[in-house]
Formats: C-alpha cells, sequence, structure tokens
C-alpha cells in the first residue's frame, strides 16, 4: 500500500486564476542537500523555499506528497492506480494538475496515465528534472514554474491543455508520445512522431493545430492494468531457445517486440515458426521500431512481409513506453482477444497516427 500525506493547500494573495494540485511521486528534482551534504528527498515546503516564484504565479495550488518519495525507476502499476485515482478524486476541484515525477519512467507514466484516464479535458503535466532543486544550475525551478503555468492556463475560460503531457527543458509533449532520450544534457524527452505542443521562451507559445481540442466530456477511471507482456528487443545474434522461452512462455500474454528500422524481423523460418506458434497459443504480438521516429511499416521489405499473415499487430509509430502502457491497458480492458487486438491497432489517446 502506497502512502501519501495528508493534502496541503497554499493559498496565494489575490484573486488566483486557477486552482493546481501537485502530486510529488519523488525523482531528482525534489532533492536537497541533508546536515551531511548527502542529497535526499525533501517536502514541498522546502521546494517552496526554493522555488519563492512559485507564489508570484497566482495560482492557488495543493500539495500531496507521496509518504516516501521514490526513484521512478521503482514505479510499478500500483503507483499509476494510485496517480490515476488522485486525479480522478479530485478532478473537479482543480483546474489542472502537475506530477513531479523522475525522469527515468516518466513516459511510461505519462503514456499509462493517459489511458486509464479517458475523456480528460484538462491538463495533467508530468515534469521533473536533470539536477535537484537543491543544486544551483538545477533546471528543477525552470521546470516547475512554466509547468506550473501551463497547467493553470485557460483561454476564454477553458483550459488550453486537455491530455496528459510531460513538460520539460522548455517544450510540452504529448505524454504518450515522449522518450527519455538524454541522461546528461538538459533536453531529456523527445517526441520524434508527433509534433511539440507548446515552447517556453518569452512567452509560452502553443502550437495549437496538434493540441487535442477541447471537448467538454465526462472522465472515466480504468484501474485494470494486465502486466503479464514482455518487450523483446531484437538483436543480431538472438539465439532460438531464448526467442522460444520469451515467446512461447506460459506466463505470457503479450510481447511488443522491439524490431529494427520499419518493423523488420530476421525472416529464419525457426523465428517465423516461433511467431506462429505464439500466436496460434493466443498471444498477442504487437511489432514497435527501435527506431525512435519513422514507423513500422509491414511488407516494406521482405523481412516483415510475413508478419501479416503471422498475425503480429504492426504498432505503427507506437514508443515503446506507449507500447507497454497501452498493451497493459488493452489485455485488461478487453479480456477478448479480438476486441484486445481491436484496441492494439486503432488510435485511442493520439498515441499513433
Ligand atoms: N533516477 C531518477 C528517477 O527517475 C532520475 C530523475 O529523477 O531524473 O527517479
Amino acid at each position: 500500500m502506497i502512502e501519501v500525506n495528508p493534502i496541503e493547500h497554499f493559498q496565494f494573495d489575490g484573486t488566483p486564476k486557477a486552482k493546481v494540485l501537485i502530486i510529488y511521486t519523488g525523482g531528482t528534482l525534489g532533492m536537497d542537500f541533508n546536515d551531511s551534504g548527502s542529497l535526499v528527498p525533501c517536502g514541498f515546503n522546502q521546494i517552496l523555499e526554493r522555488v519563492p516564484v512559485l507564489k508570484e504565479l497566482h495560482v492557488n495550488i495543493s500539495v500531496i506528497s507521496f509518504k516516501e518519495p521514490i526513484d521512478s525507476s521503482n514505479v510499478h502499476i500500483e503507483h499509476w492506480q494510485l496517480l490515476a485515482s488522485l486525479i480522478y478524486e479530485h478532478y473537479e476541484n482543480f483546474d489542472g494538475f502537475l506530477i513531479l515525477h523522475g525522469t527515468d519512467t516518466m513516459a511510461y507514466s505519462a503514456s499509462a496515465l493517459s489511458f486509464m484516464l479517458e475523456g480528460v479535458n484538462k491538463p495533467i503535466i508530468f515534469t521533473g528534472a536533470q539536477l535537484p532543486i537543491a543544486s544551483p544550475r538545477s533546471d528543477a525551478t525552470e521546470n516547475l514554474v512554466t509547468s506550473l503555468e501551463i497547467a493553470a492556463d485557460k483561454k476564454n475560460g477553458k483550459p488550453i491543455i486537455t491530455e496528459v503531457c510531460i513538460f520539460f527543458n522548455h517544450v510540452l509533449l504529448r505524454g504518450n508520445r515522449a522518450k527519455k532520450v538524454e541522461s546528461q544534457h538538459f533536453d531529456a524527452f523527445e517526441s520524434e512522431n508527433y509534433p511539440i505542443l507548446a515552447e517556453a521562451g518569452i512567452t509560452i507559445d502553443y502550437h495549437w493545430s496538434y493540441l487535442k481540442p477541447y471537448a467538454k466530456d465526462f472522465i472515466r477511471l480504468n484501474m485494470e492494468m494486465d502486466n503479464n507482456i514482455v518487450v523483446l528487443k531484437l538483436f543480431p545474434g538472438l539465439n532460438q531457445a531464448t526467442a522460444a522461452g520469451i515467446l512461447l512462455a506460459d506466463t505470457v500474454k503479450g510481447v511488443i517486440i522491439e524490431s529494427y528500422g520499419s518493423g523488420n524481423v530476421p525472416n529464419e523460418q525457426w523465428f517465423l515458426d516461433i511467431l506462429k506458434e505464439s500466436v496460434r497459443k493466443g498471444k498477442i504480438i504487437l511489432n514497435v521500431s527501435q527506431c525512435n521516429g519513422g514507423r513500422v511499416m509491414h511488407g516494406k521489405y521482405e523481412t516483415s512481409s510475413e508478419l501479416d499473415k503471422i498475425g503480429v499487430i504492426s504498432g505503427h509509430d507506437l514508443t515503446s513506453e506507449a507500447a507497454t502502457a497501452k498493451m497493459m491497458y488493452a489485455m485488461a480492458q478487453f479480456p477478448n482477444l479480438r476486441d484486445a487486438k481491436k484496441c492494439l491497432r486503432t488510435p485511442i489517446r493520439g498515441e499513433m497516427n
């Protein structure tokens, strides 16, 4: 059971332009030095002390923090369920949501929430930092302040952003299109297959034609995720026994194959036979590319021409992160194999073209 601290409210003077709920899960952003000089997770009060400018944004902030902030490498389905249910529970009371999260698995969590929360019409923004807020050269302040502005922004009284996004290093990306691509520099995230939604410079410039339009909707919560899946990244030299062990394992109900280029796999008979046997046993196989940009095109090369016939589903331009979350979602929501496969073939939250 993951515990959270009681909600804290930080009301700011004057008339607030919006109310934003911040959920603080951990990660590098919220770290401060302890008495012996080591970096440890700090509370939101310390973050406010470090970033006093937050008080000048005219936003009423409420904060729910994990009792024990986590490194996002420890994120599990239960954390996604907690985040989704907190947003669902508080949805009507806030104009936007900001999730402070470690960068390592942020793209997975943003993808998962995009599937678990259906009918979203308010901003749900993930952000984090490459350097702790306590570090003099930290990117945390900029990421935090601008994300909060985006989570609070409205046009004609309506939220501008109506989906799950990641804001990082000046750019706002669709959450289920984003990928962590950098562990050293500040430009940690990219979205090769979908344009940037907004850029923060002197002003925040929204790229209106790529934003999901506002639609009056009812939010629905889909809590169940089925994690009986595996991601198999192809590499030259993959041996038959290992491939069979993964693709035919009894505990595995779905396999995401990270294939080469535009969806190519070895077309040696033994590999195709394993794929056939796996599909015959009722497993779902979804083909995504190891490349960050471009898409899977079954049949473009001979090395992918058999895949449609075998019943391997093309993941088009899905990221591996979005594919992972979507497969867990589809398998849990649609116990019927045919419906789960249909869901995987269909864009449902702007995650693929
Ligand atoms: N390992 C950290 C995490 O993902 C890295 C970060 O926060 O950027 O929680």
